[in-house]
């Protein structure tokens, strides 16, 4: 027996609960991994709640992300004892996640420990921060340098946007932080933040074209938020898009793609392909400040996680949630 979340959708209705359950229940996979450390994420708050449809397959164990080592495998090169990271692959969704004791998962998914880190280091970055490094790397291979201007980064509370301040300021950008959380301030500018500006103005429809500000942004939150922050880029700015906190929509006009030849480069970390997510954890290990980490990140026990994933939908948590699966 482990102790894990397990969530259940059936008559009673839908339901996460914290239980024992049975290691003959674990799905089908050829690494089991004794789990040290999960994480919350946007996407486990969604489906620890059920109020969005994240989880395709009942009874499922939340949890996007884990760190631990490995107790059993019969993959080539992944070995009894190695220390491994999981982001993503339709975990906590679709297949059994991290936020249990235990986890048996497919070995191609599984990526080393970066030496520059400890598992709870791991799981601070977790798949926001990972993301966040997505975005970053996006933003580069578009040509924006430090030298271009500044770099919007919206929901810049949240798990992706800390991070995501965090690693543009070492690189040398100009960080603009956008959120709606004004008494966060100091916490964003000790992240490295030159400016924290009001989310309430990229919240309403606006116009198709604005006044010319970001050499580029990172966006994690949608909806008209998105639309607005295309229309403030700069001519041949750039726009990484991966979240939608305020909403699936898009509700923009072609002008800045059109007009000032803007780039919306998509984000997605879920299927992102292994060479990409090896370069994503690598470049975290040069270019993240471990030290900022612990400014970013709290820990909660397995048994706080249901509570919390409630609150991280209602905006009440700031930067990273790490989840010692063991207490
Ligand atoms: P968090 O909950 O940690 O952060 C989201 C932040 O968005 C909040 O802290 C808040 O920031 C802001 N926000 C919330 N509601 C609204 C709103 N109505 N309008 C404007 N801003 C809002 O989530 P994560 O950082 O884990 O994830 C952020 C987004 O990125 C989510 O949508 C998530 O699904 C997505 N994501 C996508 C990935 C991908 O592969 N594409 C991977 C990881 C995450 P503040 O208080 O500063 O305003």
């Amino acid at each position: 027996m482990f102790k894990g979340i397990l969530i259940e959708k059936d008559d009673a209705g839908y339901r996460a609960t914290l239980r024992d359950i049975e290691e003959s229940q674990l799905p089908e996979g050829d690494v089991t991994v004794n789990v040290q450390y999960s994480t919350l994420n946007y996407k486990d708050g969604l489906a620890i709640t059920g109020k969005g449809p994240v989880v395709r397959k009942f009874p499922l164990v939340p949890g996007i992300d884990l760190v631990g080592t490995v107790e059993s495998s019969s993959h080539e090169g992944i070995a009894v004892g190695d220390a491994v990271v999981l982001n993503g692959w339709g975990v906590g969704e679709g297949h059994w996640g991290g936020l249990a004791q235990k986890a048996r998962l497919k070995g191609e998914w599984l990526v080393p420990l970066p030496k520059a880190f400890t598992p709870k280091q791991a799981m601070a970055i977790g798949t926001a921060g990972y993301t966040a490094m997505l975005c970053v790397l996006a933003l580069e291979r578009h040509g924006v340098t430090p030298d271009k201007g500044e770099i919007l980064v919206t929901g810049a509370n949240g798990g992706v946007g800390s991070v995501a301040v965090t690693l543009l300021a070492k690189l040398g950008y100009t960080v603009v932080a956008s959120t709606g959380r004004p008494q966060e301030a100091d916490y964003l500018k000790s992240l490295g933040a030159a400016d924290v500006i009001d989310r309430a103005q990229f919240s309403a429809a606006g116009r198709p074209l604005a006044k010319e500000r970001w050499a580029g942004a990172v966006d994690t939150v949608g909806s008209h938020t998105l639309a607005n922050v295309c229309a403030s880029t700069r001519y041949r700015g750039v726009v990484t898009a991966c979240g939608l906190a305020q909403g699936m929509d898009f509700p923009a006009t072609v002008a800045p793609f059109i007009l000032r030849g803007v780039t919306l480069a998509g984000v997605d970390s879920v299927m992102c392909p292994r060479a990409d997510r090896l370069e994503a954890w690598a470049r975290l290990a040069r270019d993240l400040d471990v030290g900022k980490l612990d400014l970013i990140t709290h820990e909660i026990a397995l048994s706080d996680a249901i509570p919390a994933a409630a609150e991280l939908l209602d905006g009440k948590i700031r930067g990273r949630v790490v989840v010692d699966v063991n207490r």
